[in-house]
């Protein structure tokens, strides 16, 4: 597990997003549109699970405006995105909370073709590691809340659709690392 921990390294260089805005009507158009349709919901825990219906997951080339957003009749964006949003949310129903971001292990064909799409659009992929991927999440109280699967996990050695959770970062905190992987790079 020595490479887990030297991707760790590499993937906290990567800054947490945070979508920014031209000031202007091109940007505060898509927010309102965003946040407009999220403050329709009665309760807190459904306005976040809407997150990622209203925007799909998809690549979003950083630093990232509200006006790149957009994309035909929707809008698209990635964890990064997902996790700003959500965070917006949270702020404003004055929920304390934590940006952070997670290590998965997902399926071993899965990075080849996140790297593909992420090229194609033009997008970076430092995100994408050989075996594990990087992916923002938020802590709240002692969970864990994943912005693009809506749903909540227990942190280090849960199970996404992602993948498995190899390890988790508040901001500004320290790694957890999951258990099992934490032993396996003990031993000699
Ligand atoms: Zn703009
Ligand atoms: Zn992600």
């Amino acid at each position: 597990m020595t490479g887990l921990l030297s991707e760790l390294k590499r993937f906290e260089r990567i800054d947490l997003s945070r979508v920014a805005c031209h000031g202007t009507a091109c940007c505060t158009a898509v927010r309102h549109r965003v946040f407009g349709r999220l403050m329709q919901y009665a309760n807190m825990g459904a306005a976040l699970a809407a997150v990622p219906e209203l925007i799909r997951w998809g690549p979003v080339r950083w630093p990232a405006h509200w006006c790149d957003l957009p994309e035909g009749d929707g809008l698209t964006g990635d964890c990064g995105v997902h996790a700003d949003v959500a965070a917006a949310v949270l702020t404003r129903e004055a929920v304390p909370h934590t940006r952070g971001r997670a290590v998965l292990r997902p399926a071993p064909l899965a990075p080849a073709h996140w790297r593909a799409s992420w090229t194609e659009a033009g997008a970076g992929d430092a995100w994408i590691a050989g075996r594990v991927v990087h992916h923002e999440v938020i802590k709240v109280g002692d969970q864990w809340w994943d912005p693009s699967e809506a749903r909540w996990f227990s942190g280090a050695g849960a199970h996404l659709s992602g993948g498995r959770v190899l390890a988790v970062r508040e901001e500004h905190g320290s790694w957890q690392l999951d258990s099992e992987a934490s032993a396996t790079h003990a031993r000699p």
